[in-house]
């Protein structure tokens, strides 16, 4: 097509950010003289309407088929300046940017060098640009649905948002029911509203959504395929009870022969379920299942005569012959709301969490205090007879979070604000208690939590600044050994419970939904998004999101917000119904390829397989790009060894010349 190139360059002076430190009329200048180039001009803001303009009438008048733009990194401006070769008919890929503000103006003090350097960076460019091709990106079908793993609050609010936006969710939740770990919490900071009377609701009408499935007790096996077209393998769990029968009467659960003798997770280990359970009375949904590594009848094959629940269901929902099942769907986008874990308070032995009964994590006080939990409320420590009401309480904060001993640098965003909450509830359900507070620094920083933090003061919770280094037992007190680091003061503060605020961890399970997506994690452990400010709900993977802790701590009101933030980019896609794939991918010369597998290694996008062809009668292994999946990064064709691999714009043959003028300038 385009015979002789005729290249404009388009010099910035970006205000004074390059024009200061390189002379801009001595780079227009030399730029006049590279061989190829018919129009060079400068101008003060070349992104401006005005700038922009300038390049669309040369472009037109003087017939202009390549252009350089000598201003700021391509990640600013290189989109802008594509749409404008668009808009004056040219192919947007015809053009290439030369740094000479990040990689120039911004790093030098000596102005003649910069403005040497600022002609090396043009005249490279210039020697790249007449070689480039044109290139069109093209276009994929997006799937109408979307997958969601995890219900939380933040699955749960993701899935209703794309719901009633008129698109099919698949919400996969491996425990027996949805809610997260909000459904533990009594009441939420700072307004005290009933957690479970908030989200309730939601959780009804996720499982009530006529566009949302939901599977609860469910695992996704396998996820592949791109952008717009996943496919998705998801296991469901045999519950060993017919969902369709179970009527939630709880007979089986009472008639169980391990009745009151397994520990409840959703009670944080501190009550007892049986065998067959609801995880908690508003579990959604309100079906039974039989835990199959405690129950008598699977673990053992025998349980009595007969299992005592199924002759206890008149239902008959209990069916020991149920199998897993596996379902199998396509989605256009995934969003990944997996949540947190709280931190393994054991692993700080210093505080005696698995050594004394009066050492709780802040998790464990909230089942306490709440109507739901194992003592109906009250706040009971020690078992039967034994059992007392603490009178002094001692919460001990960042247990687990900003603690380089533990490899957890980050703070957890929530533990000052749920320790200032669990004070005051403490002070509502035992309105003699003393409560003190040992902290390092108070982070009130959301909406209302000042006021909060202020109340909870004035209800008579102490602060005092100090970091514990010891609890231990004296008489039948512990002993919390700190020094007020205000006053300087050594302390040894005799209480009857202590209330480690634990901080929130990855999940420890967090491998398995990194080896389905391929998704990175950050320095904290938890997912990595594409970009911490612009792109906060995105990840490198296209069409995958992130939504609430599984990203990072946040509270309930970020969770949601986030979760909405990730529901509204997967509609963007979903709504569209096309998606675009990128035009600088890689491609393989199979003709050379050597099917050695090395850019399969190193493709940090899982895009390239090994597949066999037939070449002549023999059959051969070579590599293939899958375009939806290249993003472009370029790893393969530097990786390759025989050259096979090239990204187009970045080929060796566009490339090599680039280089070279700068060693024939040095
Ligand atoms: C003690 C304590 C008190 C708190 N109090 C408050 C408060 O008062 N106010 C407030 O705003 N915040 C509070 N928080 C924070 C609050 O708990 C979180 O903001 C919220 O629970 C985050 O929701 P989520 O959906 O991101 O994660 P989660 O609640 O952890 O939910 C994640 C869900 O994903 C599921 N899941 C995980 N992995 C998979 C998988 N591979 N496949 C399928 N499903 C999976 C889990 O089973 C779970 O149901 C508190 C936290 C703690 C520890």
């Amino acid at each position: 097509m385009n015979n002789k190139p005729k290249i404009g360059v388009y010099v910035c002076h970006c205000g004074v950010n390059i024009s200061k430190m390189v002379d801009v009329d001595a780079v227009t200048e030399f730029a006049s003289h590279l061989p190829n180039v018919k129009v060079v001009r400068n101008y003060s803001y070349m992104c401006s309407d005005p700038g922009q303009l300038l390049m669309r009438e040369d472009i037109k008048n003087e017939g202009l088929n390549r252009v350089v733009v000598a201003s700021c990194s391509p990640r600013m401006h290189e989109m802008t300046f594509r749409k404008t070769l668009a808009a004056a008919g040219l192919n947007p890929y015809f053009l290439e940017m030369a740094n000479i503000r990040e990689q120039c103006s911004w790093v030098h003090e000596d102005r003649e060098d910069a403005t040497g350097k600022a002609k090396k960076i043009v005249s490279s460019a210039v020697a790249k640009v007449r070689l480039l091709e044109a290139l069109y990106e093209s276009e994929v079908n997006v799937e109408p649905a979307t997958l969601i793993i995890g219900a939380g609050i933040a699955g749960i609010q993701a899935a209703l948002d794309i719901a009633n936006a008129g698109f099919k969710v698949y919400l996969v939740e491996k425990s027996p029911s949805v809610g997260g770990k909000m459904s533990q919490l009594d009441k939420t900071f700072p307004t005290l509203d009933c957690s479970a009377c908030i989200l309730t609701p939601k959780m009804v009408d996720v499982a009530a959504h006529p566009n949302i499935e939901l599977m609860t007790y469910s695992k996704v096996e396998e996820i592949t395929g791109y952008v717009g077209n996943f496919q998705v393998k998801v296991r469901k769990k045999a519950r060993y009870v017919d969902m369709d029968k179970c009527t939630s009467c709880g007979v089986c659960a009472e008639e169980c022969r391990l009745a009151g003798r397994i520990p409840s997770e959703f009670n944080e280990n501190m009550g007892k379920r049986s065998a067959i359970y609801l995880p908690f009375p508003q579990a959604v949904p309100a079906k039974y299942t039989i835990d199959p590594e405690r129950c008598l009848f699977l673990t053992r094959g025998k349980c009595g005569k007969s299992p005592k629940c199924v002759d206890a269901c008149l239902a008959g929902a209990v069916n020991f012959e149920q199998q897993d099942e596996i379902a199998e769907f396509k989605v256009g986008t995934v969003i990944v709301a997996t949540g947190y874990d709280v931190f393994d308070a054991a692993k700080k032995p210093e505080y005696g969490y698995a050594e004394y009964e009066n050492v709780i994590t802040g998790l464990e006080l909230e089942r306490l205090v709440s109507a739901s939990g194992p003592t109906g409320g009250d706040i009971l420590i020690g078992k039967g007879e034994n059992a007392f009401v603490p009178k002094e309480i001692a919460f001990i904060k960042c247990v687990g979070s900003r603690d380089k001993s533990v490899g957890n640098e980050y703070c957890s965003r929530v533990c000052c604000m749920y320790t200032a909450k669990l004070a005051h509830l403490v002070g509502e359900k035992i309105p003699d208690a003393n409560v003190r507070v040992y902290y390092m620094d108070v982070r009130a920083f959301g909406k209302g939590f000042e006021e909060f933090y202020d109340r909870v003061r004035r209800e008579g919770v102490r602060y005092i600044r100090g970091n514990p280094s010891e609890i231990f037992k004296r008489g039948d007190k512990l002993v919390v050994k700190v020094e007020d680091t205000l006053t300087a003061t050594p302390l040894e503060d005799e209480v009857d419970l202590v209330v480690l605020a634990v901080g929130l961890e990855p999940r420890k399970d967090v491998r398995e939904v990194i080896d389905l997506l391929r998704l990175s994690q950050s320095s904290d452990k938890f997912f990595l998004e594409a970009h911490p400010k612009l792109a906060p709900v995105d990840t490198a993977t296209d069409g995958v999101f992130l939504a609430g802790c599984a990203q990072g701590p946040k509270d309930i009101p970020d969770t949601v917000a986030q979760a909405k933030g990730a529901a509204s980019s997967a509609l963007v896609l979903l709504s569209s119904g096309k998606v675009k794939i990128g035009a600088q991918i890689s491609f393989v010369n199979e003709a050379t390829c050597r099917g050695c597998g090395y850019c399969v290694d190193i493709c940090p996008y899982g895009a390239i397989e090994l597949v066999e062809i037939n070449r002549m009668g023999n059959i051969l292994s070579v590599a293939r790009v899958n375009d939806a999946l290249c993003k472009g990064c370029g790893a393969c064709a530097a990786g390759c060894l025989s050259g096979s691999v090239q990204q187009r714009s970045f080929m060796d043959r566009q490339i090599l010349p680039q280089i070279a003028v700068l060693g024939v300038m040095r």
